[in-house]
């Protein structure tokens, strides 16, 4: 019998108060390996479609995998992408979600550093081959074998998920799960770009949509001392962006608002998946600035070269973040007081959250609960 039958009874996890049960080990016939319970979730079983129970028969666990009962995940725009099949690379039936937070319920033998019952959480990565160049440099969301938690597998909008134990975080006392769960994919997307490029105090960042991931930035931004402005098409959000950290707030539908900060900021960080006049934000970098997208827009992104010529103004992208930028971004937001605004829904009713935040109008990052 394996250690993380045992490792898995200790747990004492057996019950559950969303209508997900949580998934309970059971021997079979077989004397020597261990098979653990069906995981049950929500699945989107067609692009655009509802997500819809679901279960899947997980195998058996691998030597370095934790499998977590889930008490939280995060709703990222990225899952309505991939429900949409927005980027083509869905597979269907697939149980999003990506911003995962609950306890270890059993460990894989192979798996050392972290404890049954341990409170940890699970960002967009989920693996990567642990060789290459860039997981030996500790940039593992650069592996070209890595591996999403939610695409071609099951995520987190269910009872438990398993992942490689390297890519499991420890969440700090100080952070709810709740609060943490939008930090595990939102939280380092926004922090990974914000510290790789040098924001200071001497910084003047701009911060284009205040949902998921910009509420996020707007804060991380502020702690690293920058002069904050959020972009934003919703008027409505001034007051509560202000809050969040920002100096100013740029109402993007005034083009006046808009042409009056030309050539005033050094970094421009878009998290909005739309098409944009992106040459108005190139204007409002000032020379040597940096327009950073997160977000993705549908369409090609078409600028004018000439401002990027005479100013030597830069445009490029980031993508999530390492497990060791993401242990650094939680440990940061713990001590700096960065907290993810949220609304929590039971697991059930997964489908009104998705189509409120469709509709922009989740303040600012919807949550399931089990
Ligand atoms: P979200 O919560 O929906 O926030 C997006 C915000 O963009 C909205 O709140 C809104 O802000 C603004 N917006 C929406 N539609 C718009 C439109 N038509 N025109 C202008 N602004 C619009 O989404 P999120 O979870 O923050 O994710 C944002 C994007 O980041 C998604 O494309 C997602 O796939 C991507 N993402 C990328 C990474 C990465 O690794 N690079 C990681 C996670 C997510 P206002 O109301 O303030 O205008
Ligand atoms: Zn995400």
């Amino acid at each position: 019998m394996k250690a993380g039958f045992y490792r898995y009874l200790r747990s004492g996890q057996t019950g559950c108060s969303s209508g997900l049960p949580r998934p309970v080990p059971y021997r079979s016939c077989e004397a020597s390996k261990t098979y653990m319970a069906q995981i049950h979730g929500l699945a989107a079983h067609a692009a655009g479609a509802e997500v819809l129970p679901f279960k899947y028969d997980p195998g058996t666990l691998r030597a370095q995998e934790v499998e977590i009962a889930i008490s939280h995940c995060g709703i990222c725009h990225s899952d309505l992408h991939l429900i949409a099949n927005d980027w083509g690379i869905s597979q269907f039936p697939f149980i999003p979600g990506h911003e995962i937070v609950g306890k270890i319920s059993t460990m894989g033998v192979g798996v050392k550093g972290l404890e049954v019952g341990q409170r940890v959480g699970v960002g967009w990565q989920s693996n990567s081959c642990g060789l290459c160049e860039w997981c030996s440099r500790g940039l593992e969301n650069l592996c070209p074998t890595a591996e999403a938690t939610c695409v071609h597998r099951h995520g987190g909008y269910a009872n438990a998920v398993r992942v490689n134990a390297r890519f499991v975080i420890p969440i700090p006392d100080a952070i709810s799960s709740e609060g943490a769960a939008p930090l595990l994919c939102g939280g380092v997307t926004v922090y990974n770009p914000l510290r790789s490029h040098g924001i200071n105090p001497s910084s003047r960042v701009g911060i284009v949509g205040i949902g998921g991931l910009g509420h996020i930035a707007l804060q991380f931004a502020r702690v690293f001392g920058a002069d904050v402005t959020a972009f934003s098409t919703s008027e409505a959000k001034e007051k509560e962006a202000r809050a969040l950290g920002a100096h100013h707030f740029v109402n993007t539908r005034e083009s006046k608002m808009m042409r009056e900060v030309a050539g005033k900021f050094d970094f421009i960080l878009t998290t909005i998946n739309a098409d944009q006049d992106w040459n108005a934000y190139i204007q409002a970098l000032r020379p040597t600035g940096t327009l950073c997208f997160v977000g993705v827009p549908p369409s090609p992104v078409s600028v004018q070269a000439f401002p990027l010529v005479s100013g030597i103004r830069t445009i490029t992208g980031s993508p999530i973040g390492s497990p060791h930028l993401m242990r650094e971004m939680i440990d940061v937001a713990a001590r700096h007081g960065v907290k993810a605004q949220t609304e929590a829904f039971p697991m059930a009713k997964a489908n009104e959250a998705i189509d409120k935040l469709k509709k922009n109008k989740v303040r600012y990052r919807a949550v399931l609960a089990n």
